[in-house]
């Protein structure tokens, strides 16, 4: 099998065993080949990986923030070293084209150690003033923390939850996606081999029933989830019960309204990027399209144009734009979506069909128009490159339309008017907005949903707060005035 690991499991330090958990095969979503066979952890496996983070965080806590930050700037420097390789395997892990993941993956994971890297040593406490007396505060590690991942971005999931959490002086386990199990396995190796004490960054394989283990332990303080809203609502219910720390990355239906003073080509790209990039199955898509009626045609005109010229095939080949979708059963079910939009009455303008010649389990690039409201491909998370476009006359119109969704993850305008620009995405319920472009993550900004989209914010200063939490220290600098 051509992407077997040395075993499934990597914890305090090593790759680890245990043969007893249920199979997971690994397959190539480009022929459907099968490449690895990993096994669930078992509760002996689960336990191990607790005891080791727990045991290794304490001592990692107490060192020099600049020494925990040289350890992860190294891992960086190796995973970009490595970019090739590691990209390689997330293409045959994920079915991702070779040209996205060389540029969007290992090095979007390598960016987030580099960030956190440089935070740790700035983060401080503050020091409070009352008179005679007063407080200090203390920024702490929470403790161990659990990473959950979905299959989409498993190399910069892995990093965007392990490199604040280790930055912080707190351990991290890593669930990997059943789907998409490889990717994390060679972070932690990179991480050992940059400095990292065995036991801080662990990572176990499994299903549902593994993350469910893992987060219902006392010793854990947080989980970060990204996932589905229907996984969230599980996952925040079992934190709840122990009171733990949450940050949730969940599903999105997000808006990019287009006015028609748009510079079209840019709109257009924008759309693009927002729709097939990664197949579709990127949280933050704008798979409502809102286009002001002036410009509608233009708009699908030069839109069918350019996703026609989609080169869709071998993820392996560089010169490949589109590679299929992750699974079999993601292609049923992206399938489903399309059929229901012919049947309730959008027009397909292109694609809807598997592509010829391929194996695997691809869909072409998809354009619905004069889609409404009320049709289920606007307002149902599809994950899958199937792009809803809805007309729209007026600003106030389409401002109250984009916000009639439980989803609130994203949203994006394309205007020249940027005073109109900064009006509407002040008006719209989303956490991570664009003004003339669309889908970039930078490590430097806050990224997170509101909404059923999600709770917390990934990447950036913010998220300190959420890998840590304040101590304040009252001191009393007088005779103690006791009433009695
Ligand atoms: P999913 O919800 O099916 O699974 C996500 C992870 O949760 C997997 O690792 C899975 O094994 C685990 N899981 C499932 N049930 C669990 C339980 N009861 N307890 C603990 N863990 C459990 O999601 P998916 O299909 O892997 O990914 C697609 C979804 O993820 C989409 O909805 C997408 O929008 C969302 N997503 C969000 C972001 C974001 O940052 N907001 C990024 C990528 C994907």
């Amino acid at each position: 099998m051509r992407a077997q690991p040395a075993a499934s499991h990597f914890v305090d330090g090593a790759y680890l065993e245990d043969t007893a958990g249920a199979p997971i095969d690994v397959v190539y979503p480009a022929t459907g080949e099968v490449i690895a066979r990993l096994h669930e952890a078992t509760p002996a496996v689960i336990e191990r990986a607790l005891a080791s983070a727990r045991d290794a965080q304490r001592e990692w806590a107490a060192r020099m923030p600049v020494e925990r930050a040289r350890i992860l700037r190294r891992a960086s420097d190796i995973m970009r070293e490595r970019n090739r390789a590691l990209s390689e395997l997330e293409t045959l892990d994920t079915g991702k084209p070779l040209q996205e993941t060389l540029v969007a993956d290992a090095t979007s994971g390598a960016d987030a150690l580099e960030y956190f890297a440089g935070l740790a040593p700035t983060v401080t406490g503050e020091t409070i003033p009352l008179g005679r007396d007063f407080v200090y505060t203390i920024r702490e590690p929470l403790g161990v923390c659990v990473g959950i991942g979905a299959w989409n971005y498993p190399t910069q999931i892995a990093c965007w939850k392990g490199a604040p959490a280790l930055a912080l002086g707190n351990a991290m386990i890593f669930k990997p996606s059943e789907v998409t199990p490889l990717s994390a396995l060679k972070v932690a190796e990179i991480l050992i081999e940059a400095g990292l004490p065995a036991g801080l960054f662990n990572v176990v394989q499994g299903r549902g029933a593994v993350g469910g283990a893992l987060i219902s332990d006392p010793r854990v303080a947080k989980v970060s989830l990204t996932g589905s809203v229907e996984t969230g609502k599980k996952v925040y219910a079992t934190a709840a019960a122990g009171m733990r720390h949450v940050t949730m990355e969940l599903g999105g239906k997000s808006p990019l309204i287009v006015f028609d003073d748009a510079d079209i080509e840019d709109a257009v790209g924008g759309a693009i990027l927002g729709n097939f990039y990664s197949s579709g199955q990127v949280c933050s898509n704008g798979t409502r399209v809102f286009v002001q009626k002036g410009i509608k045609e233009r708009f699908l005109a030069r839109l069918k144009e350019r996703t026609q010229a989609v080169r869709m095939g071998d993820p392996l080949d560089e010169t490949i734009q589109m590679g299929p979708l992750v699974s079999e059963a993601q292609l049923e079910k992206v399938l489903h979506y399309v059929e229901t939009g012919r049947k309730e009455g959008a027009r397909l303008v292109t694609g809807g069909g598997r592509g010829t010649g391929n194996a695997g389990f691809y869909l072409e690039p998809t354009v619905f128009a004069d889609v409404t409201d009320d049709m289920t491909i606007a307002r149902e998370e599809i994950f899958g490159p199937v792009m809803a476009v809805l007309d729209f006359e007026g600003e106030e119109e389409v401002v109250t339309r984009a916000n009639e969704t439980e989803f609130g993850l994203s949203a994006g305008v394309f205007t020249r008017d940027l005073t109109r620009a900064h009006r509407v995405i002040s008006r719209l319920e989303a956490g991570s907005c664009w003004i003339n472009a669309y889908n970039l993550a930078p490590v430097e900004a806050p990224f997170g949903g509101v909404k059923l989209s999600g709770v917390g914010r990934e990447n950036s200063k913010a998220a300190i707060e959420h890998y840590s939490q304040v101590k304040s220290v009252y001191v009393g600098m007088g005779p103690v005035e006791a009433p009695y």
